[in-house]
């Protein structure tokens, strides 16, 4: 080509926007990659002028008529001259003899850089052919492509909101490289930073492997002797297997060669996990090819909450949901709310430990129990469901935990976090256990140090927080702990490692906890031996396979109990509803207040009191609420403020310090609320009195994101006068999912907005 042609079209841009990164950028290759960086480049102003050079002339004409470069030059060295950015975009093969003609008119300012699919294979080149890798050589990588190739598919919004990845050696230039980043932020891409070997190990797995399995899959179907057959009923899945073979020859030829090795080792463990895939089928193993394929089916999810590191239900919290009530109702029917978390947490734990199937029902599938039941998956513990509350865990025996291959993520549970500290101290292999922001925040000291009394070897993040990072194969001996702060995660925890223990391991409690563990461990056959306010298991022991029908949440339930009660002609039945003794204060209390609960067909389950409750209208009187009854209602308050208010004559609380550092400061939070609907009432330091007989009106309540506050307001409704609305009420979904369906079938007259 004789003279450098200039672009006469140039592309749409928003002038002025940017100042530019680069005087003069040279694209050497103008193909899709070269081609759509290059017309990027020139629509953001990123640089001054963009010139390229491509062996097809047609190619380079046409780049000046699409105005997707400024010049086009008719030799490499002609387009590098006076460059401050080279940008290397042929294909991976072709790299080494096009830098061999950059290097004599690379000034030595300039930034050079590639697109190249494959890292190692861009620096081996770098080093043949300068003999080293200059600071301000930057190998790239942008994830991002088309089926179409050349520079007539050029885009030059390729790469908005696509990630592109750097591999900038030790000794790289640091403004270089942020400039570089600039130019491709610019472009509308993020940028990451890593190594050469991880970049490349990474796409061996995540692109390389994939695209071979297809392009090889379609080759040999397509051999097959009912080929048309095959493509003409082609399903969803295979669809996409040709889609991919569709991808351009010539460059994937490239691509593995280039990256040889760490392709050769993908292939190699993903041909191992076929075969014994394989072999599974061959004998009838059913279980091996549902434990592969429900980890596999839950990892898409489970990593993108870890990638996010957000718990696992969350995505409810991104939306605002708003409650609508309209006043008065009543309550009728025969409901189960949802299970109990504590219990769900453990009967995975437990399940996932012993010899046989569990059958668990009644699950709750909140995100607490869910991080639970992943851990396990990733510890190769087979789990299905959860499908409408039914778990089938296929144990495998107390010590038939395998290593995850990563930290495990336990969202926003503190009590997953603490019990599996416990139960994984003596496993013989490593762990991690990570959470989210939130968790992250909280205290771990408290049951790493009584685990270390046991021989345990725990690594904490500074403050004793998460990361947790235990090290497996430790010799723990039963210890007697005497419980500083009464806690029911720390009891758990240590009597979960007392069954690795040498010995007998006895915790003793300064006031009554909640005993779900020492109840389950005795469902699940393993003894528990209690007296007064200690507890303790020996070692070496095996649990056996239950069914769990998990008790009903009795705080989900409390909104019921105090709904029917409240709402006139009520007579509303309550299924299936945990009894356990630490947990009942709320049915104590209303019965305190004259409430009218029958308690039915009492039985136990897996260890847990159980029975069905019939609430009925009452008139409710005001009382002091003894002391005593505090802890085992320490949950149901707010709602028990809306019974108070509704009574006849004051109630009065005390005590109860503790619910000012739950989600929210429930004392003044419901009293706000309750103000907002013209309730008086008087807060004191641990408590609060609320005189009884007042009117409730309309109004708007703000829950402060606590779900116990919004689900309060809503039955507060059915004895208003007006329209409550109660904000931020996302949260729900968590605690209690379905709630505003069984609130609204059941008798509250209650709209979610925004849902
Ligand atoms: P492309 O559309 O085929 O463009 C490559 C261009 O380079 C073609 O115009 C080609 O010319 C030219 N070229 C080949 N050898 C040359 C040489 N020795 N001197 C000068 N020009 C030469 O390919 P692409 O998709 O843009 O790929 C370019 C690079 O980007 C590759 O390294 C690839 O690994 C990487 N990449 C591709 C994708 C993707 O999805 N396509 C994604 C990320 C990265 P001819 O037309 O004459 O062959």
């Amino acid at each position: 080509m004789a003279a450098p042609l200039s672009s006469q079209s140039p592309v749409e841009s928003d002038a002025g926007l940017n100042t530019p990164l680069f005087q003069r950028v040279a694209v050497i290759g103008l193909g899709l990659i070269g081609g759509s960086l290059a017309a990027a480049i020139r629509q953001q102003q990123l640089a001054v002028e963009v010139v390229a050079y491509d062996r097809e002339a047609d190619d380079l004409r046409a780049g000046v008529a699409l105005g997707v470069i400024d010049t086009a030059e008719s030799s490499v060295a002609a387009a590098v001259q006076g460059a401050d950015l080279v940008v290397v975009a042929v294909p991976v093969r072709a790299t080494e003899a096009v830098l061999a003609e950059i290097r004599p008119a690379l000034s030595h300012q300039a930034i050079l850089t590639d697109v190249g699919s494959t890292k190692a294979s861009f620096v081996a080149a770098v080093e043949a052919v300068f003999g080293q890798l200059g600071p301000r050589v930057i190998p790239g990588h942008p994830i991002a492509g088309s089926e179409k190739s050349g520079v007539h598919a050029a885009n030059p919004e390729l790469f908005a909101n696509h990630k592109v990845i750097l591999t900038p050696a030790e000794g790289v230039d640091g403004a270089s490289f942020e400039r570089l980043k600039s130019l491709w932020e610019g472009c509308g891409a993020r940028v990451l930073a890593m190594s050469v070997g991880y970049h490349d190990e990474v796409l061996a797995a995540t692109s390389h492997l994939p695209h071979l399995i297809a392009f090889s899959l379609v080759d040999t179907l397509a051999g097959e002797d009912q080929n048309m057959d095959i493509f003409r009923y082609a399903a969803g899945g295979f669809r996409d297997f040709t889609r991919i073979a569709a991808s351009d020859p010539v460059m994937w030829h490239d691509i593995f060669l280039s990256n040889r090795d760490a392709v050769l080792r993908v292939i190699d463990h993903f041909s191992r996990d076929l075969d014994q895939l394989r072999d599974a089928i061959e004998h009838q193993d059913g279980a091996m090819l549902l434990r592969v394929f429900s980890r596999a089916k839950a990892a898409r999810e489970h990593f993108t909450k870890m990638l996010s590191g957000q718990a696992y239900v969350t995505d409810m919290n991104q939306k605002q949901v708003t409650f609508r009530m309209q006043p008065g109702g009543s309550m009728n029917g025969d409901i189960r709310v949802p299970g109990d978390k504590s219990i769900s947490h453990r009967s995975i734990m437990l399940g996932a430990l012993a010899d046989g199937v569990t059958e668990v029902r009644g699950f709750l599938e909140g995100e607490d129990s869910l991080a639970t039941l992943q851990a396990f998956r990733d510890m190769g513990v087979t789990i299905e469901g959860p499908d409408n509350g039914h778990v089938r865990i296929h144990g495998v025996g107390i010590d038939g935990l395998q290593a995850p291959r990563g930290p495990l993520y336990l969202g926003n549970s503190g009590t997953a976090m603490r019990l599996f500290a416990g139960l994984l101290a003596a496993q013989p292999f490593d762990t991690e256990l990570t959470g989210d922001e939130s968790l992250s925040r909280r205290p771990m000291g408290r049951v790493a140090d009584p685990l270390r009394a046991m021989g345990a070897v725990i690594d904490t993040a500074e403050g004793g927080r998460p990361p947790l990072k235990i090290h497996g194969s430790q010799a723990l001996t039963g210890i007697h702990y005497e419980m500083p702060v009464a806690s029911a995660q720390v009891k758990s925890c240590l009597l979960l490692a007392g069954l690795y223990a040498e010995g007998a391991t006895s915790v003793t409690e300064p006031a009554p906890t909640r005993d779900h563990t020492e109840r389950m461990l005795e469902g699940f056959g393993y003894h528990v031996h209690r007296k007064g306010a200690t507890s303790s298991v020996s070692g070496g022991g095996r649990l056996t396979a239950s069914e769990i029908d998990v008790p009903a949440d009795i705080s989900s339930a409390a909104f019921f109990l105090v709904a029917a009660s409240i709402a006139p002609e009520s007579d509303l039945t309550l299924r299936h509803v945990g009894m356990n003794p630490t947990r009942v204060g709320v049915i104590n209390i209303l019965r305190l207040m004259g409430a009218s609960i029958e308690v039915l067909n009492e039985r136990e389950i897996g260890g847990e009191p159980v029975a069905d409750l019939r609430v009925r209208s009452a008139t409710l009187r005001g009382i002091d609420i003894p002391e005593d009854q505090v802890p085992l209602a320490i949950d149901e308050f707010p709602v028990l403020f809306v019974a108070a208010a509704c009574a006849e004559g004051e109630t009065v609380l005390r005590g109860a310090e503790e619910l000012r550092v739950k989600e929210s400061d429930r004392i003044q939070v419901m009293a706000d609320g309750l103000t907002a609907l013209g309730v008086e009432s008087t807060v004191t330091a641990d408590g609060i009195v609320i005189p009884g007989g007042q009117r409730l009106g309309g109004g708007t309540v703000d829950s402060h994101g606590d779900h116990r506050i919004a689900m309060s307001f809503a039955v507060a409704s059915l004895r208003a006068e007006g329209e409550i609305v109660v904000n931020d009420c996302a949260n729900v979904a968590t605690s209690f999912p379905g709630f505003v369906e069984l609130a609204r079938e059941t008798g509250i007259q209650i709209a979610a907005e925004g849902e």
